[in-house]
């Protein structure tokens, strides 16, 4: 069987605007870029999926139906603009959350590998040909932890994580900063024949 490489995408903050503990489906907003760089993507046959953690699951903000109904209007809002996410995934839970059911500690809350590993399963994908885009230092941390390449975006918290010059955060160093998820799908799509080749020269 061959895996495929597949883009994981962090939900807030790079696909749509994060406004904290998004709770009312009247709070949801794509960026001006997030359709047409979602539909590049699918063009190039790579699966899109969303990668994403909502504690506020956990802390009582909102439940897992609600998450869900944000899922379904966000794929039917890409779905008008000929874009499709391929699979969402999500941790639900947090240490500190007040749900009893909830409140743990976890394998899947990001930087934990365990939603890219549920996903590739689901989905026969590569982890370590594919690509995670995040605009926090959390979801640099996961692409190391899953052998991706990780790309930090500038929007969300990414204005706020400081990247150094050289493409570093913290401690840990992105593949690429860039400002948006339009600039990451270039990137990608720029970056994917090595990719593929890689993918060729094991079968
Ligand atoms: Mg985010
Ligand atoms: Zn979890």
């Amino acid at each position: 069987m061959i895996l495929r490489p597949a883009v994981f995408l962090d939900r807030d903050g790079v696909v749509i605007e994060d406004v904290s503990y998004l709770d009312t489906i009247d709070r949801l907003a794509l960026f001006p870029w997030t359709i047409d760089s979602i539909r590049a993507l699918n063009r190039a046959g790579l699966p899109v999926v969303v990668v994403t953690n909502q504690s506020g699951v956990a802390r009582g903000f909102f439940s897992e139906a609600f998450v869900g109904d944000v899922h379904r209007e966000l794929s039917a809002r890409l779905a008008a603009g000929g874009a499709r996410i391929d699979a969402y995934y999500y941790c639900p839970h947090h240490p500190d959350g007040r749900v009893p059911e909830y409140a743990r500690a976890c394998d899947c809350r990001k930087p934990s590998r365990g939603l890219i590993d549920r996903a590739a399963r689901d989905l026969n994908l590569d982890p370590a040909r594919s690509f995670v885009v995040g605009d926090k230092q959390s979801d640099i941390e996961l692409a190391r932890a899953a052998g991706a390449r990780g790309i930090l975006v500038r929007t969300g918290y990414g204005g706020a994580e400081r990247p150094r010059p050289g493409g570093t955060v913290g401690e840990i160093e992105a593949d690429a900063v860039v400002d948006n998820l339009a600039a990451a799908a270039s990137w990608i799509l720029t970056n994917l024949p090595s990719a593929i080749r890689n993918l060729k020269s094991d079968v």
